[in-house]
């Protein structure tokens, strides 16, 4: 089979550049196409050149469209605003989009699940296998263990970071929700200042720390009566979510329309 021919989108970003490197080190792929947002610095240079490679001849574009007709395939780590953009593109030329972007709201998961009735979406919070492997195992603890336990998610992420929770909390999050059979949304408390009263018997409580360089730390906490069950992750380079989503892109490539997660991709679904 020839090479997939994939777009990276936010070329200029630590994960586009991660990626853009990725991609010329990976068999069966091709860099088709980089692209950043309008009046980026990073418009009209070379892609090799800006993830510091040997130039490749893949000129930075602001106008994905012509692009996409070629394509098989977008990797996506930008800003929820664009992702949803490019989510119609890529329904419109029915290929494969891998979203890692973060911070959604309810409004742009709406517009994601529209477009992919018609392209491929494999979307997730965390591209790792490691986190994924982590939610598995999370939502089989919070189905063993009853409200006795309290369940907290800590996350720590570099200073440049907008969203929080991260999505990779949320991820652990719905995941401790689902063993348990609640929804998440109605009994999660993400913020805690002042005088709080005391947290709600059986609601999954967030924690959220941003300094220095740190690529991503999640511990999920099973605290109980006498007795605490932590379980950590943590990535030391962005590669790990790039290798997830170029092998999400992959696995993409040839199915049917659909929105899908890495724990498909990964065959962790149940
Ligand atoms: P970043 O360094 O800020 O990169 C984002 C890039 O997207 C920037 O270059 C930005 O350009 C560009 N961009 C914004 N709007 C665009 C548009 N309309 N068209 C093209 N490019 C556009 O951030 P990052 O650390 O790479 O992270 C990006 C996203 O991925 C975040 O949501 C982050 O939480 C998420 N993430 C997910 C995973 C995962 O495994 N799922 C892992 C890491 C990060 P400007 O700076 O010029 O706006």
């Amino acid at each position: 089979m020839a090479d997939m021919r994939l777009v990276v989108t936010g070329a200029g970003g630590r994960m586009g550049q991660t990626l853009i490197r990725l991609i010329a080190e990976t068999p069966g792929m091709t860099l088709a196409g980089a692209v950043e947002r309008a009046g980026a610095a990073a418009v009209g240079a070379d892609a090799g050149r800006l993830a510091g490679l040997d130039a490749n001849g893949v000129v930075v574009t602001d106008d994905p469209l012509a692009l996409l007709t070629t394509a098989d395939g977008i990797v996506d780590f930008t800003a929820p605003a664009a992702s949803v953009e490019f989510a119609a593109l890529a329904a419109q030329m029915r290929i494969v989009h891998v979203i890692g972007t973060t911070g959604m709201s309810a409004e742009d998961e709406a517009r994601v699940k529209a477009a992919a009735r018609h392209a491929v979406i494999v979307k997730s919070g965390n591209m790792s296998l490691g986190v994924n492997l982590l939610a598995a195992v999370v939502k089989r603890i919070a189905r063993t263990l009853d409200e006795d336990f309290d369940i907290e998610i800590l996350e720590m992420h570099h200073n440049r970071k907008v969203d929080a929770p991260s999505g990779t909390a949320l991820l652990l999050g719905r995941a401790a929700a689902a063993g348990r059979g609640i929804d998440l949304d109605a009994r999660s408390e993400r913020v805690r200042d002042g005088h709080t009263g005391a947290r709600g018997r059986g609601d999954i409580g967030f924690a959220t720390l941003r300094g220095g360089t740190v690529v991503g730390d999640h511990t999920v906490i099973f605290a109980g009566d006498g007795e605490r069950i932590e379980i950590s992750h943590r990535a030391e380079s962005r590669a790990l979510f790039a290798k997830g989503a170029l092998r999400a892109a992959l696995w993409g490539r040839g199915r049917k329309p659909g929105l899908y997660g890495m724990a498909d991709v990964l065959g962790l679904s149940d």
